[in-house]
C-alpha cells in the first residue's frame, strides 16, 4: 500500500514526467540513428563491393584469354596466390562471344541464370560503349537467397576491334549481408543499456533543474509572518528559475512591507487611542481626589469629553478608511460642476484662514463639468486645503487652482508654508504618518488626511504629485479624469477670482 502510494506520487512528480518524455524521445532518436547508420553502412558496402568487383575485372583480364571462340585461363597454377584468385573469379563468371553463344560459364552462374542471346549481344554493344566502365546488374541468387552483383564488360581478341567477347564476373552480398546482421545485433543490443544509461542521466539531470523549484517549496513552506526576512538565494545562472526565485523573492520583500505597515499601524492605533484614554483616566482620577466643587468637577467633565470627541474622531476615521480601503465604499459618481464646487468649499475655509492670517485665494474656470463623486472629491479637496491653512504661517498664502486638461482636470493646492523634507513625501500618505519636528500647529492632526486622499484619487483612477520645500511652501497636484458625459467647455473661458 505504502509502496503503491510512492510509486504514484513519484509517477505524478515533474521530474519524472520531464525523464518520461526525454527517455521516449531519446529511444526514438537511437531508432532513427540506428536505421540511419545501418542504411549508410549498406550503401559504403555496396559501393566497396563494386570496387572488388572491379579489382577482380582488372584481375581476370590478366588471366583470360580468348581468341577464335576458345577461352584460356592463362596463370602459374603452382603459385598458391595466383590460382586461388583465379579460383575465385572462375565462382561466378560467364564468358561469350559476340552473338550470345556461350562460350564457358561456372555452375552458380547458371544456378544465377545465363542471359538469352539476344540480351548478351545488347549487353556487348552496351559494354562498348561504355568502354571500361563495366555493366553493373544485381540478381537474385537462389543459392544463397539473397543478390549478386554482377560485373559485365567487353573483351578483344588480341586488341582486334570486330572479335569482342562479352564477359560477366559476380560477387555474392552475402559478407555484406552479414555485415548487416552483425551490425543490427550489436546495436538492438546496445540499445537497452544505452536508454538506461539515458534514463538515469535524465532523471538526475531532472532533478538537478528541479531542485531550485524544491528549494522554492520549501522556503515558502517556512516562511510565516514572523519571518518574512527569508529570501532564496539567486544561482546566479538567469534563467526562467532565477526568474521564479526573483518573482518570488520579490513577492515576500511586498507582503513584508505590508506585514510590517499593519505592525506599525497597531502600534499606532492603540498609541493614538492611548493618549486620550490616559488624558481622561488622570483628569477624572484628579478630579474624583481632589475636586472641592462643582466648577472643578464641571472642567474635568469638559476636558474629559474633548479628549472623548478626539477618540471617536479617531475610531470614526479609522473606521471610514478601513471600510473604503477594503473596497466597502463605492463611489457615487454623478455629474457636477467642479468649479462650484471648489468654489463653495473654499467660501466654508475663508474665516478658519482669516483666523490664521492666511490669504486663500482661488483660480477657477467658470465651469468644469465632470463626473465624480461629489462627497469625496469635497473630502479631497477639504483636506488638502485644511492642511495648507494648518501649516502655514501667518502671514502666508495658499491658492486653489482648478484646470482642465484634455479628459482630465488638474486640482492643484499651493501654499507658502512650513514644506516638508524630500524624505518624508513618500510616507505623508501613510496613516498616522506626521513630519517629525514640523513647526508646532495649534491643531494636531490624526495623520489620516491624506490617507483618506490618496484612496479617494486612487478610486476615481487619478494621480497625486507632490512637492515641497522646506521653509518655502507646499504644492499638491492632484489629476483626476472627467469621466463620462462631460459637457466640452468653450476655450479660454478660465476667469480668476480671489477670496478674502
Ligand atoms: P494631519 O492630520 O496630520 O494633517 P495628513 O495625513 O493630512 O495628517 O498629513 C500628514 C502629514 O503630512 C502632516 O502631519 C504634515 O506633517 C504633512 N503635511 C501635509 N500637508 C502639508 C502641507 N501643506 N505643508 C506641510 N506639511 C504637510
Amino acid at each position: 500500500m505504502l509502496a503503491a502510494e510512492r510509486f504514484r506520487r513519484i509517477s505524478r512528480s515533474l521530474g519524472f514526467r520531464l525523464t518520461l518524455s526525454y527517455v521516449l524521445f531519446f529511444t526514438v532518436m537511437l531508432a532513427v540513428l540506428g536505421v540511419m547508420f545501418r542504411q549508410i553502412l549498406s550503401s559504403r558496402l555496396e559501393t566497396n563491393l563494386r570496387e572488388v568487383l572491379d579489382a577482380d575485372w582488372s584481375a581476370m583480364k590478366g588471366y583470360i584469354k580468348i581468341e577464335g571462340g576458345k577461352v584460356d585461363w592463362d596463370y602459374d597454377s603452382k603459385d598458391d596466390d595466383e590460382r586461388f584468385s583465379v579460383e575465385r573469379l572462375k565462382r561466378i563468371y560467364l564468358v561469350a562471344d559476340g552473338k550470345g553463344k556461350v562460350l564457358e560459364s561456372s555452375d552458380w552462374y547458371n544456378l544465377i541464370g545465363v542471359e538469352s542471346p539476344a540480351e548478351i549481344q545488347q549487353l556487348v554493344r552496351a559494354g562498348a560503349k561504355s568502354q571500361d566502365q563495366g555493366i553493373f546488374r544485381y540478381k537474385w541468387d537462389p543459392e544463397t537467397g539473397g543478390q549478386v552483383m554482377l560485373r559485365g564488360g567487353v573483351v578483344f581478341a588480341n586488341d582486334r576491334i570486330h572479335e569482342a567477347y562479352f564477359v560477366s564476373i559476380g560477387r555474392t552480398f552475402q559478407q555484406n549481408n552479414q555485415l548487416l546482421r552483425n551490425f543490427t545485433r550489436i546495436y538492438l543490443a546496445l540499445m537497452p543499456f544505452m536508454i538506461l544509461a539515458g534514463s538515469m542521466l535524465g532523471w538526475s539531470l531532472a532533478g538537478r533543474s528541479l531542485r531550485p523549484v524544491t528549494d522554492v517549496a520549501e522556503a515558502a513552506e517556512r516562511i510565516s509572518g514572523s519571518n518574512l526576512g527569508l529570501r532564496i538565494p539567486d544561482r546566479g545562472a538567469g534563467d526562467q528559475l532565477d526568474h521564479l526565485i526573483q518573482t518570488f523573492n520579490r513577492m515576500v520583500a511586498r507582503l513584508d512591507g505590508s506585514f510590517r505597515q499593519i505592525r506599525q499601524f497597531s502600534t499606532d492605533v492603540s498609541h493614538e487611542l492611548r493618549t486620550p484614554i490616559t488624558a481622561i483616566r488622570g483628569q477624572l482620577e484628579v478630579a474624583l481626589f481632589t475636586a472641592k466643587n462643582t466648577e472643578q468637577y464641571r472642567e474635568a467633565i469638559e476636558n474629559s469629553l474633548q479628549d472623548i470627541d478626539r477618540l471617536s474622531q479617531i475610531v470614526r476615521a479609522l473606521l471610514l478608511l478601513a471600510q473604503s480601503e477594503s473596497g466597502q465604499i463605492e463611489l457615487q459618481r454623478s455629474p457636477l460642476d467642479l468649479s462650484k464646487v471648489v468654489g463653495d468649499l473654499i467660501d466654508q475655509f475663508q474665516i478658519p484662514a482669516e483666523e490664521g492670517g492666511v490669504t486663500l485665494s482661488v483660480d477657477l474656470p467658470q465651469e468644469c463639468r465632470a463626473e465624480m463623486d461629489r462627497v469625496q472629491i469635497e473630502r479631497l479637496i477639504s483636506n488638502l486645503v485644511s492642511n495648507a491653512i494648518k501649516f502655514t504661517p501667518s502671514g502666508g498664502s495658499v491658492h486653489v487652482r482648478v484646470r482642465r486638461d484634455g479628459d482630465a482636470v488638474e486640482i492643484e493646492v499651493t501654499d507658502s508654508g512650513c514644506g516638508m523634507e524630500r524624505e518624508h513625501l513618500s510616507h505623508i500618505f501613510d496613516r498616522f504618518y506626521r513630519v517629525p519636528n514640523e513647526q508646532p500647529s495649534p491643531e494636531r492632526g490624526l495623520g489620516l488626511g491624506l490617507s483618506f486622499v490618496a484612496w479617494i484619487v486612487k478610486a476615481h483612477g487619478g494621480t497625486i504629485n507632490v512637492d515641497s520645500e522646506p521653509g518655502r511652501g507646499s504644492r499638491f497636484v492632484v489629476r483626476l479624469p472627467a469621466g463620462r458625459g462631460v459637457i466640452p467647455e468653450s476655450q479660454g473661458a478660465e476667469i480668476s477670482e480671489h477670496v478674502g
